[in-house]
């Protein structure tokens, strides 16, 4: 990494970050219910976006790499990412359920047509 100045400005992004998911972590496990019905309106809709937006990034390109990670070295060579990426493949393993977030909320499918 570069110089000690980015690298102090990269620590103090990556505490901010940990800083955010901190307290949302904190409402949610001790907030009131109207600290958590104010976190569930302003913070979900950020969060989804979020995931949104990272899974939009590390589409697949027309040769089946990932269009946004970069080159990295393996051994003597410089290879492109393939798909799915290491983001997609975290995404995928925290949300490769989608029929539970309506199971654990009582909600019934809204794709099923009985
Ligand atoms: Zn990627």
């Amino acid at each position: 990494m570069g110089s000690a100045a980015v690298r102090a400005a990269f620590d103090e992004l990556e505490d901010r970050l940990h800083e955010y998911l901190d307290n949302v972590e904190l409402i949610v496990r001790k907030g009131s219910d109207e600290s958590r019905l104010s976190l569930v309106a302003v913070e979900v809709p950020t969060l989804l976006a979020l995931a949104r937006a990272l899974i939009r990034e590390h589409r697949p390109d027309s040769a089946g790499h990932c269009a946004s990670c970069g080159h990295r070295w393996r051994r003597w060579w410089l290879i492109r990412e393939p798909w799915p990426c290491a983001v997609v493949r975290t995404a995928h393993q925290y949300m490769t359920n989608p029929d539970r977030v309506l199971a654990v909320c009582g909600m019934p499918d809204p794709t099923d047509d009985d």
